[in-house]
């Protein structure tokens, strides 16, 4: 028998034709099966339904992660006060030092840690992968958790043959025949976990020849990639070539891209990118503390959605994100306008434009928009209940729902996430997850495993040498050391 759930008299937040998100209060949602079945008052209960009592609470579309590298829960913590040079050797490089099944545990935590979030989608640029083993327990992993994804298949930006406490040995195997087998076949064989799982291809190496940058888009678009993601952001240290003007003059831009960051471009470069219906994934904590400039996901000139990008640097929550994107938009504006003794008039965005780039820009970014995103009936039941009556959501949630959410909640207050309608989080607490072949799992018992694995990590990250690793990264990617300069405050 199809499952139904009833989430019974809650403020349901429902986005209009426009996108303009209304608060209809004291309703109800019927999810049966995977699908949103039913928004009304007073729905009659279907025999056998679970119901969830949502008086003063929110009922919202699950948010949506448009850029973020599940696998590195192990590293959380360790680059909060590093530089992206810092961070690219001794993070994104240990991928070198995760196991297979070091990444299963990382991928599994950042997974349940997104859902605790009230995150139900992420499109996961994973980009650790060593052998094929590995990228088979990151989908393992995913499946497990319960969450909605797309894989996108990466292998690691500076690859390695081997890394001691005295030398690096880079891999000449860039791109290597394996991985592009494995990729191919996980595309013409999506969708995976019940449909939740779809395959992208993430692709950083845009310095390879022409002719091969096009012959990869066309493999991969060909087996049926859902999405194509790139990181695009220009400074002077890691370069400014443009891979905007790179991927317009090849031929390849189109709506099935996602660009994270796209930080520090011409107008021109967004121009191009709008009207090849490109979307951008804006990180904000990321991009402040990486410097890699202001982010763009709120431009008018923008289709925007945001990521978490790196759970090593910041928390997981999209609307943490969000928040950060209002607040840096209006920074940004605001200072520009200081800088000449002037002052705003009115601020740039707002809490609605903030929760939509959470939802329906997410959704859209990523080619679902007639599926999530938004509560709507004939949906993917993919939601969020947020408790309106903790102590940082009274006083606001009933005066603009909307602002509550944005602006005033925690993950605390995300009481109960449903993904493809199943509940993955229930009175404030993560579901216990089914392993492949049938054992069970709490949250405690994940955290445990985890923990174990990042010890081993750590011990291993300890024996090779990282000063070696950086003077490699600075001559691959002709980083500009005369750039880098002392920050005085
Ligand atoms: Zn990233």
């Amino acid at each position: 028998m199809t499952s139904s759930i009833l989430l019974q008299g809650g403020t349901v937040l429902y986005h209009d034709d426009e996108d303009y998100v209304t608060a209809l209060s004291d309703t109800d949602v019927l999810v049966t099966g995977n699908l949103i079945a039913k928004i009304a008052t007073g729905i009659e209960v279907p025999q056998g339904t679970t119901i969830i009592d949502c008086k003063g609470k929110i009922v919202s579309p699950g948010f949506i992660d448009t850029h973020h590298h599940l696998w590195q829960t192990q590293l959380k913590g360790r680059h909060m006060d590093e530089t992206l040079l810092d961070y690219m050797v001794a993070g994104n490089m240990q991928s070198y030092n995760f196991t297979p099944e070091d990444m299963f545990w990382g991928q599994l935590a950042g997974c349940l840690e997104a859902i605790d979030a009230g995150t139900t989608y992420v499109l996961d640029h994973s980009h650790g992968n060593y052998t094929p083993e590995h990228a088979t327990q990151c989908l393992s992993a995913t499946t497990a958790s319960g969450l909605r994804s797309t894989y996108a298949y990466a292998t690691p930006s500076v690859p390695l043959t081997s890394w001691t406490v005295s030398t690096v040995v880079p891999s000449s195997d860039i791109l290597s025949s394996w991985s592009l087998d494995q990729l191919e076949s996980l595309a013409k064989s999506q969708p995976h976990a019940n449909g939740r799982l779809t395959i992208g291809l993430g692709f950083d190496l845009y310095f390879l020849p022409q002719e091969v940058v096009i012959g990869i888009f066309e493999r991969f678009r060909r087996a049926g990639v859902k999405v194509i993601t790139s990181h695009v952001a220009k400074n002077p240290v890691f370069g400014k070539a443009s891979t905007v003007e790179l991927l317009d003059s090849y031929g390849l831009l189109g709506p099935d891209i996602v660009l994270s960051h796209a930080t520090n471009l011409t107008f021109a470069e967004h121009a191009v990118l709008h009207a090849a219906k490109v979307h951008v994934s804006s990180t904000p904590s990321s991009e402040a503390q990486t410097a890699l400039g202001w982010p763009v996901a709120l431009r008018s000139d923008v289709h925007g959605s945001l990521g978490v990008d790196s759970h090593a640097f910041c928390g997981s929550s999209i609307l943490s994100e969000a928040r950060a994107a209002l607040l840096l938009a209006r920074q940004e504006t605001n200072a520009a306008l200081l800088d000449k003794g002037e002052f705003p008039q009115k601020l740039v965005g707002g809490a609605r434009e903030a929760f939509n780039l959470a939802t329906v820009g997410g959704a859209r970014a990523v080619g679902m928009g007639d599926k999530i995103g938004r509560i709507r009936e004939g949906y993917l039941a993919d939601l969020v209940v947020v408790d309106g009556r903790t102590p940082g959501m009274a006083g606001v949630s009933s005066w603009d729902p909307v602002v509550a959410v944005v602006g005033h909640s925690g993950v605390r207050d995300v009481e109960t996430v449903i993904v493809d309608g199943v509940v993955r989080k229930r009175g404030g607490k993560l579901v216990g997850v089914e392993l492949e072949g049938g054992e069970r799992l709490e949250w405690e018992g994940v955290a445990e495993k985890v923990e174990r694995s990042r010890e081993e990590v750590q011990r291993r990250i300890e024996g090779v040498n990282l000063e070696k690793a950086r003077e490699l990264v600075v001559g691959m990617w002709h980083v500009d050391e005369s750039k880098i300069k002392a920050v005085e405050y």
